[in-house]
């Protein structure tokens, strides 16, 4: 039983897939109009997460997650509008779709360094404007949308049941409203759905209301029911779009007469040194300059799951420096335990069993119970010990392949944390090189003072793991059989 917390009832539920055994699950994705950083990161390995635990459970997971490459508004009440890409777009002198394709793949390479799943879908906003023309065109003929001068404006008073997910009031909202908003507005509540393109605007489509651009919120409402359907089961996404744009979502889709997600999940976001991560307070880091300048990407995954998903993650030097001898040990177990089986006795050890079962247990629990990772990582942790502790009294075989089995399932399947990125494959070649090297200036001196059964010894371990050496006129050659 997988119990959640769901924003819409701001309590943990028990979860109830809508179909025995496939969850839809949506995850806002980012508008790509510059270089993704460390907030983008904790999103992706938060919902990277809790997608690989439903599969752990045995859900298969259509998990939907989209681009933003329609440039929106930079001001949140929709008011001065500034398309973001057609902003830096200017700036690089590039075309608006260059600049979303540039960095849209830039922000897949900086995740799949993170180890994060590929969404089963990646629908894009340019690729969906008859689904939001098609949809706006709904909340017109249902009343709860209305067009102005080529705009077309959503009518918040017109659906009783806004500020449901943030629990925020109406008539509240209508308090913090500036004075001046475009009059052309009937309410200054109510957002765009459908956006007049001025002569400048790059972006533009063909719509019943003349040429345009949607509003940012209407794309997730479209392609969410597009590929999942209606009453899927979960959409996430960072706790700073809860308000408005999740809201507006299910706005948009329940008054278009479709029922929407179940449950709302939010994630937390990060600081650095105590101080939300801003451009302003220069504490600003994209993933790829953290990559190059503070820790190779598994570092950052474990520091952000040492943290509740609903928590706020701190990422400082401390956290880091943490967060690498932790996967240090977690590596090094690994890796202890692949070296020792091979050689190890027959037997099992009973102590080491039983912690094993103990750690599956405590880490099945802490998962269940709303995806608690810093609680699953202790019992990893724990178990850590539990098995240096028996590789050092020298435990059976068997026992300490299901310890190896432990770590690649949960270590590796769940927490993704044995992810090889591409940095750190070109290590692994560089060091291999480096201790073959080695390996055969030792074989040449067992050579040079005969003493062949060690030379040999050596070639024929080499050659137990996968290496084969060839003598040469020109020295001795290695090559990893396939
Ligand atoms: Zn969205």
């Amino acid at each position: 039983m997988i119990t959640v917390f769901n924003s819409l009832s701001r309590s943990k539920e028990v979860f109830v897939p809508s179909s025995p055994n496939h969850i839809g699950m949506y995850l806002c994705g980012p508008t790509v109009y510059s270089e993704s950083h460390l907030g983008h990161g904790r999103t992706g390995v938060s919902f990277d997460v809790i997608r690989r635990w439903f599969e752990y459970r045995g859900f298969t997971v259509r998990f939907v997650s989209n681009v933003t490459d329609v440039g929106h508004i930079t001001t949140e009440s929709d008011d001065e509008g500034v398309d973001r890409i057609g902003q830096r777009a200017k700036l690089e002198q590039l075309e608006p779709m260059e600049i979303a394709d540039k960095y849209m793949w830039a922000y897949f390479r900086d995740l799949e360094q993170l180890g994060i799943k590929k969404p089963s879908i990646t629908p894009r906003a340019t690729g969906h404007i008859l689904e939001q023309i098609e949809m706006v065109q709904r909340l017109i003929d249902r009343g709860h949308a209305y067009e102005r001068d080529g705009n077309v404006y959503f009518r918040v008073r017109s659906f009783a049941a806004y500020g449901q997910l943030s629990g925020k009031k109406i008539d509240d909202l209508e308090h913090g409203t500036r004075e001046d908003v475009r009059e052309e507005k009937d309410d200054p509540l109510d957002f765009a759905l459908w956006k007049f393109a001025e002569p400048e605007h790059i972006m533009r489509w063909n719509s019943p209301w003349g040429e345009g651009f949607p509003g940012w919120h209407i794309e997730c409402s479209a392609m969410a029911l597009k590929y999942l359907g209606e009453g899927f089961d979960i959409h996430a996404g960072g706790l700073d779009i809860q308000f408005p744009h999740h809201e507006a979502e299910i706005a948009q889709a329940e008054g278009a007469g479709y029922k929407f997600a179940k449950y709302w999940l939010h994630g937390n976001m990060l600081t650095i040194g105590g101080e939300k991560m801003s451009k302003s307070k220069g504490n600003y880091i994209s993933l790829a300059d953290f990559y190059t300048q503070k820790a190779e990407p598994m570092v950052l995954r474990l520091a952000y799951i040492q943290s509740h998903y609903r928590s706020i993650a701190e990422v400082s030097d401390d956290t880091i420096e943490g967060a690498k001898t932790a996967l240090g040990r977690l590596r090094e177990v690994k890796r202890e335990l692949e070296r020792r089986i091979p050689e190890a006795n027959e037997g099992t050890s009973a102590t080491l069993e039983q912690a094993i079962a103990r750690a599956i247990h405590e880490f099945e629990t802490a998962l269940d119970d709303d995806f608690n990772t810093p609680k699953a990582l202790a019992a990893v942790f724990d178990l850590t010990r539990e098995v240096n502790a028996a590789l050092a009294a020298g435990a059976g075989k068997s026992s300490l392949e299901k310890a190896l089995h432990f770590y690649n399932t949960f270590v590796g399947g769940v927490l993704g944390l044995y992810h090889t990125t591409q940095n750190s494959a070109r290590d692994d070649a560089e060091l291999l090189k480096g201790l073959m090297q080695i390996a055969i200036e030792a074989r040449g001196v067992y050579r040079q003072n005969r003493d062949f059964s060690r030379s040999d010894g050596l070639r024929e371990r080499l050659k137990a793991l996968g290496v084969s050496l060839e003598d040469t006129a020109s020295g001795t050659r290695w090559k990893l059989e396939s």
